[in-house]
C-alpha cells in the first residue's frame, strides 16, 4: 500500500495511491498516518480492507492537488551521517566505525513538492537525497534479526542542510538540518511489500536538470536492520518515527568548487519505487 496526505498545509487529509497511480481520499477509513495508526500493524490491514470495499467509491484526488508530508509529524526525525563511503570521502571525513546519529527538528517537515525556503543568512544550503524508514511497532533494544518487524514502510526524503550552520557555527549538526522546509517527505509511504529489495534501490537528485547524485542503497555502510537495532539501544523508536539513512556522494559541499542553492533553483529527486519530489528554492521572506 502507498499512503499519502493531501490538502492545504496544516489541514492535510489521508489518502492512498492505487496501483494504477490514481490517488484517492482516504478520510473515510477513519485514520490518519500518525503514531496511533502505526502502533497497531493490523490498522494497515483495515485500510486495505476499506480500500477494497467502501474505498472503491472514495473521491479521487484531483491531479495537481498539493501533497503534504506522507506521514504526520512524528516524535522524532533521526538522521544518519556519512553512511555512504563515497559521500564520507567527498566531505573529507573517514567512514565512521559506528553510525553517526543526529536529529532534525520535526517542524522542518513539509510536502514533497513544497518550495524550499533558503533560511535567513544562509549561503550554503545543500541537498541530500535519502531513503527514509518509518517505524511501525515501538522498538526498544531490538536485535538486528527482529529489526525489520518494526518497519511500517519507506519514504523519499530530501535531508536539506545548511553547511555553515551545520559545520562552522559550533555545537551539533542539528542547527544546519532543522530549518523550516528542510524535510520534504513523500510523495507516499510505501509499505515493505511494495519494495522488492530495499537494499538495492537507485537514488538520484538533479539541480536545474543536471544530475548531482546517482547512488544506490546497496552502498549503505550500515544497513537498515543495523540502524534500527543500533538506535534502539539508545532510545525508544516510537511508531511513526522517521529514520533518514544517509546520502550518497554528489552534495554541493563535495563539488570542486562547492555549489549551493540560490532562489529559483529547481531540485528534483527520486528513489526507485518511492516516487519523486520537486522543489523550487525561494528566499526567506
Ligand atoms: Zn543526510
Amino acid at each position: 500500500m502507498k499512503l499519502l496526505r493531501h490538502g492545504l498545509a496544516g489541514s492535510e487529509k489521508p489518502g492512498l495511491q492505487l496501483p494504477d497511480g490514481t490517488r484517492i481520499d482516504a478520510s473515510g477509513c477513519g485514520y490518519d498516518w500518525n503514531e496511533a495508526f502505526f502502533a497497531d500493524p493490523t490498522n494497515l490491514d483495515r485500510v486495505r480492507d476499506w480500500a477494497a470495499g467502501p474505498g472503491a467509491s472514495a473521491p479521487v484526488i484531483a491531479p495537481g492537488t498539493r501533497l503534504g508530508s506522507a506521514i504526520c509529524r512524528p516524535s522524532k526525525i533521526i538522521c544518519i551521517g556519512l553512511n555512504f563511503s563515497d559521500h564520507a570521502r567527498e566531505t573529507g571525513a573517514t567512514p565512521p566505525a559506528e553510525p553517526i546519529v543526529f536529529f532534525k527538528a520535526t517542524s522542518a517537515l513539509v510536502g514533497p513538492d513544497d518550495d524550499l525556503v533558503i533560511p535567513r543568512g544562509s549561503e550554503k544550503t545543500d541537498w541530500e537525497v535519502e531513503l527514509g524508514v518509518v517505524i511501525g511497532r515501538k522498538a526498544s533494544y531490538v536485535s538486528e534479526a527482529d529489526a525489520l518487524d518494526h518497519v511500517a514502510g519507506y519514504v523519499l526524503h530530501n535531508d536539506y542542510s545548511e553547511r555553515a550552520f551545520q559545520l562552522e557555527r559550533g555545537g551539533q549538526w542539528v542547527k544546519g538540518k532543522s530549518c523550516d522546509t528542510f524535510a520534504p517527505v513523500g510523495p507516499f509511504l510505501a509499505t515493505p511489500d511494495e519494495i522488492a529489495d530495499v537494499n538495492n534501490l537507485r537514488m538520484w537528485l538533479k539541480v536545474n536538470g543536471q544530475t548531482m547524485q546517482d547512488g544506490n542503497t546497496s552502498n549503505l555502510i550500515f544497513n537498515i536492520p543495523t540502524l534500527i537495532s543500533y538506535l534502539s539501544q539508545f532510545m525508544t523508536l516510537l511508531p511513526g518515527d522517521l529514520i533518514s539513512t544517509g546520502t550518497p556522494a554528489g552534495v554541493g559541499l563535495g563539488m570542486k568548487p562547492p555549489i549551493f542553492l540560490k532562489p529559483g533553483d529547481r531540485v528534483a529527486l527520486g528513489i526507485d519505487g518511492l516516487g519523486e519530489q520537486r522543489q523550487v528554492a525561494t528566499a526567506c521572506p
